[in-house]
């Protein structure tokens, strides 16, 4: 769960792996240590909740589902931090919250349009751990593992394990983006980047800023959401070195509802601010989770009031998997238009669809007026 790092974080990482063992002794003493929101980044961490059975009993739901769920979970493991499963009403299956880790029996059985590479990112990795689909920015796999498994993750079948990154294959990296001037912008993503130890980042970030085209790193973590205390002193110092160096730094977090967001958010995001990073939030767009217009703006208001603008709304991407979360285009273009007129239009997320092989996102504008 926790990436190990080599040599100078080696104190960090080793106190992760003690708490870990330790819990890991607990739960096979059937003891379940309850970490609330309050508890260390590395203590939430090494406590996910990542069995079905105590998902069900944690939350009272119902048996007659357990079966199918473990199996879905054994292709797609459950994993989700104490404090949103705090967050979920007890015994309600459409909790919006719920519905976004809950493992299905149907995701075993996907239709045939929904793959396991629905991007064709394997044809966009040029080196282990990278993947450059545009022409300007690249993305760096910086990760293999998040704080939480979506069961939508459009990454949910990527090969993590042929594109993890020893010190010396990410200098292999930079050797490559040495090699080409025209990228000015790198992204880290995963998996999540930010379940990476703050030593493992900073010699990534220190690496990184001797690239003279360089100009943002930008950030796309789900952690800062559902574990907050992520953003501690030496992550901030980490964006305070980018933003000492002259370049910019860009956090886009993913929130799909405004119930995920807690005052424990709220001084994260603040915290951040204060080190100069520039926050961004991108969502899905996901029945039974948020495809309502009351959702959709409650979201936008609690993240601006937050600091954080909406930039994204993605369609579902067709991932194995996933496709009880689908919501067909016009539905989706309806609820665009509802938003449309509720929002101003600094709160109006971009409406986008990723499409394979294609030198930008998809835009997409529906006819606001109809
Ligand atoms: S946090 Fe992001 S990358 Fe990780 S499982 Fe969720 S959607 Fe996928």
């Amino acid at each position: 769960m926790i990436t190990r790092t080599a040599t100078s974080s080696h104190t960090e990482d080793s106190t992760i792996l003690h708490q870990k063992e330790q819990c890991v002794h607990q739960k096979e003493q059937g003891i379940y240590p309850h970490v609330r929101a309050e508890a260390s980044w590395q203590q939430q961490l090494s406590q996910l909740v990542s069995s079905v059975d105590e998902l069900w009993r944690l939350l009272d739901l119902p048996q007659s589902l357990l079966e199918s769920a473990s199996a879905a979970a054994r292709a797609f493991p459950l994993r989700v931090p104490q404090a949103f499963v705090d967050k979920i009403q007890k015994g309600k299956l459409d909790d919006p919250l719920l519905r976004q880790i809950l493992p299905q029996g149907l995701e075993l059985t996907p239709p045939p349009d929904f793959v396991t590479d629905p991007l064709a990112e394997l044809h966009a990795n040029p080196h282990r751990g990278l993947l450059h689909k545009y022409q300007s920015r690249v993305l760096i796999i910086a990760g293999s593992a998040c704080a939480i498994n979506c069961r939508y993750c459009f990454r949910r079948h990527f090969p993590y394990e042929d594109n993890q990154l020893s010190q010396a294959q990410f200098d292999e990296l930079i050797q490559h983006l040495e090699t080409h001037p025209e990228v000015n912008e790198v992204i880290f993503s995963g998996g999540d980047p930010l379940i990476n130890s703050n030593a493992r980042l900073q010699r990534w970030v220190d690496a990184l800023l001797l690239l003279p085209q360089l100009k943002r790193i930008r950030f796309h973590t789900r952690t800062p959401v559902v574990v907050p205390a992520r953003i501690d002193e030496g992550l901030l110092a980490l964006f305070r070195s980018i933003a000492q160096s002259g370049r910019n730094a860009i956090l886009v977090v993913h929130s799909n509802h405004p119930s995920e967001l807690d005052h424990h958010f709220d001084t994260a995001m603040r915290k951040l601010r204060d080190a100069q990073v520039t926050l961004f939030n991108q969502a899905v767009l996901l029945r039974g989770v948020n495809d309502h217009v009351d959702a959709q703006a409650a979201l936008s208001e609690r993240l601006f009031d937050a600091g954080v603008l909406p930039y994204y709304l993605h369609l579902l991407d067709p991932v194995a998997g996933a496709h009880d979360f689908s919501i067909h285009d016009t539905e989706a273009f309806e609820l665009y238009r509802q938003m449309a007129a509720r929002l101003p239009g600094f709160l109006l997320p971009r409406l986008a669809r990723e499409v394979p092989g294609a030198p930008a996102k998809q835009i997409l504008a529906p006819n606001l007026s109809e």
